[in-house]
């Protein structure tokens, strides 16, 4: 059995994130474990080829304006990669350079299968293939990547969900159907096009004027794809398309809107609708708020479980939806400030942290600050 003081799950930007934060905090190396599935950026190693991020990279560190993709205040990978839209396969680079840069342990290969809150002792006990493990502190940051949305609509499963394309190049030419019209509908729909492909893009909700919250409109970078897509005349959006189901008829796929609309496609159509939020072996550790988000405390802790903490995509504080980097790196010092008291960690980065724009306290920042034009 291997006895540790933090287990951190999930070697994303979120994970190391905080796992650099605490050893910034100076934790012992023998005081913090991060367990990864499979091997570190695994997220971004399976991203489509041809996928990459929308959020630009810029080396403005110096500037209090830390590169919107860095975790921590100290890094950028526009710097280390040189590119300002990286693949994914760019960005697991920059997060292995991240973990050595911080000498972050993580055990790659090693899913974590299940927890058990030792009520009646302290702490938690966790079970890998291979591993038995005790510890007090569990940051979750598993992610989303590894749920895909199957619920959206009846017959969800039949089609393909963009996270599981590798290359758009290997689909067969022809005429597509993609279901949902936000980044990643846009995302497969300009793939699809630029191979050759005619393809009608369902649902197509990325023209909301009403906000400039980057979780709910479109980014400049894909709009521009979007402009120049239309110059291709190869795409077509029906936003009156609201999907209610999906089921094959023979050799044709039939999808059906709620008001009985019909468009039929020889290939499974592309679904974009994204990731269901499903946390894995803790799940039960969590309660839920009414949108089906993780209730959490102010220190992003489970409301039902102490020692249990959130980090990442999945962060929700009523009425902001942290889903991007630039905006969950701004939460890692809430965990790590409750486990840098209880072990008594230096927390005077935090102070750095904050200069760099990466300590968000005001969670209603986004609603409220208006841009004018
Ligand atoms: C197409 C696409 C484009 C995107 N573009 C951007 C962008 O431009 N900018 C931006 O900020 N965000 C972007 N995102 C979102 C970004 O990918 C997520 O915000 C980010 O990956 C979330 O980081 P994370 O660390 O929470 O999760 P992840 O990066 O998914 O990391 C979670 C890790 O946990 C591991 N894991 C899960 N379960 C277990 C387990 N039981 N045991 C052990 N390990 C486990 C996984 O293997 C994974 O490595 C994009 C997402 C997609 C799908």
């Amino acid at each position: 059995m291997i006895k540790t003081e933090v287990v951190i799950v999930g070697a994303g930007p979120a994970g190391l994130g905080c796992a650099a934060l605490l050893k910034q905090m100076g934790i012992e190396d023998t005081e913090l474990l991060v367990l990864e599935q499979g091997e570190i950026g695994e997220t971004f190693l399976n991203w489509p080829e041809s996928m990459r991020f929308i959020t630009p990279s810029f080396p403005s560190n110096g500037y209090h304006q830390t590169d919107l993709n860095a975790i921590t205040p100290d890094t950028s990978p526009a710097f280390s990669i040189g590119k300002e839209h990286l693949s994914g396969k760019e960005y697991a680079q920059y997060l292995t350079m991240v973990t050595e840069h911080y000498n972050i342990k993580v055990s790659t290969q090693t899913r974590l299968h299940s927890v058990v809150d030792l009520v009646d002792e302290e702490g938690f006990l966790l079970e890998t293939d291979t591993l038995t493990i005790r510890c007090n502190f569990i940051i979750w940051a598993g992610g989303e990547f590894h749920t895909p949305n199957l619920s959206a609509f009846t017959g969800a499963a039949l089609c393909n969900h963009n996270s599981q394309i590798k290359q758009w190049s290997d689909l067969a030419q022809g005429e597509y159907i993609v279901i949902g019209g936000y980044e990643s509908g846009v995302d497969a729909a300009y793939n699809l096009a630029n191979t050759g492909n005619k393809v009608t893009v369902l649902d197509f909700i990325g023209n909301n004027t009403e906000s400039y919250d980057p979780s709910t409109v479109l980014s400049p970078y894909t709009a521009e794809r979007l402009a120049n897509l239309s110059e291709l005349g190869q795409v077509e959006l029906d936003d009156a398309f609201n999907v209610a189901s999906v089921h094959k008829a023979g050799e044709l796929y039939v999808v059906t809107s709620s008001c009985g609309k019909v468009l039929t496609s020889p290939f499974p159509p592309i679904n974009c609708t994204g990731f269901d939020i499903n946390l894995g072996p803790v799940s039960e550790l969590f309660d839920y708020q009414a949108n089906g988000y993780p209730s959490v405390n102010k220190f992003d802790e489970s409301s039902k479980i102490r020692n249990l903490f959130l980090a990442g995509s999945r962060l929700y504080h009523d009425p902001t939806l942290l889903c991007f980097i630039y905006k969950f790196r701004g939460r890692f010092f809430a965990p790590c400030s409750v486990i840098g008291e209880e072990l008594a960690l230096d927390m005077s980065i935090f102070r750095h942290y904050k200069k760099s724009g990466m300590i968000l306290n005001d969670l209603s920042c986004c609603v409220e600050q208006e841009c004018f034009c």
